[in-house]
């Protein structure tokens, strides 16, 4: 086995080790979610290293032994400012973080895609930040194959009308029509529902581009959270931060 490993990786949460060093929790493009140490990281030159939220070209050591990575190099692509330096951004790039990490599956380039164009976005553009979650999170479903095309009821394959409401479905998790329903807690408005289908098939950055007035953005931000939460099966921590921020 290759003990010196070099991937992108983008780095989720950042920990203390000990007095002397720093663990992290890494997307890599290729390896997917990765714990590593940074020996001596709460010292010196290695505190710089690999800050939350940096993209980075970064050299892993495995330690055949221990079964245990260290972050020996990582030189930064990206590393957040506006993010670091704001709360509310700052909490929205960690609850990309999680669920993303929640999410993470065998193919793990397309979620590294996704996030590192999400944080980038956050960077450049704060002032979209609703707009940049509500899109992140879509694509998230997207590329997690559980996105349904919302043409129809993916339950009794019936066709809806534009105008039509959707429900949800909990034990599919999924929107569906309302006698296929269990659940009148996600309703899926039909303009919010236009709006989904629209920026499906987009790049992420067209689909962020696509105007929408207040009152709309901030009804679809609320669905796509709560659906977030039910679409990650487990309590996001961050979810709860984040909310205070979108009144
Ligand atoms: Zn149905």
């Amino acid at each position: 086995m290759e003990r010196n490993i070099r991937t992108h990786a983008i780095v989720l949460s950042v920990r203390k080790y000990g007095e002397l060093h720093k663990a992290v929790t890494l997307l890599c493009r290729d390896l997917g979610m990765v714990d590593a140490i940074i020996y001596g990281g709460r010292k010196g030159k290695k505190t710089a290293l690999a800050p939350l939220f940096s993209v980075n070209n970064a050299l892993l050591y495995l330690n055949p032994v221990k079964k245990e990575y260290s972050l020996v190099e990582a030189q930064s692509t990206f590393i957040p400012q506006a993010i670091a330096d704001d709360l509310p951004l700052t909490y929205t790039a960690s609850f990309f973080c999680e669920i993303i990490a929640k999410a993470a599956s065998d193919e793990p380039d397309e979620a590294f895609d996704l996030l590192s164009a999400s944080l980038e976005r956050l960077e450049s553009s704060p002032e979209l930040r609703k707009r940049i979650t509500i899109s992140f999170i879509w694509k998230l479903m997207q590329i997690s194959g559980t996105a349904p095309d919302l043409s129809g009821c993916p339950v009794c394959d019936r066709n809806l009308s534009d105008d039509e409401v959707m429900l949800f479905s909990t034990s599919l998790l999924t929107p569906c029509c309302k006698s296929c329903s269990d659940s009148e807690n996600l309703i899926l408005m039909p303009g919010s529902r236009r709006y989904l289908r629209y920026s499906m098939p987009m790049e992420l950055n067209q689909a962020i581009d696509i105007e929408l007035n207040p009152a709309a953005e901030n009804r679809i931000l609320s669905y796509m959270l709560r659906w977030a939460q039910v679409f990650s099966q487990t309590n996001l921590r961050t979810l709860k931060d984040l909310s205070l921020f979108l009144s």
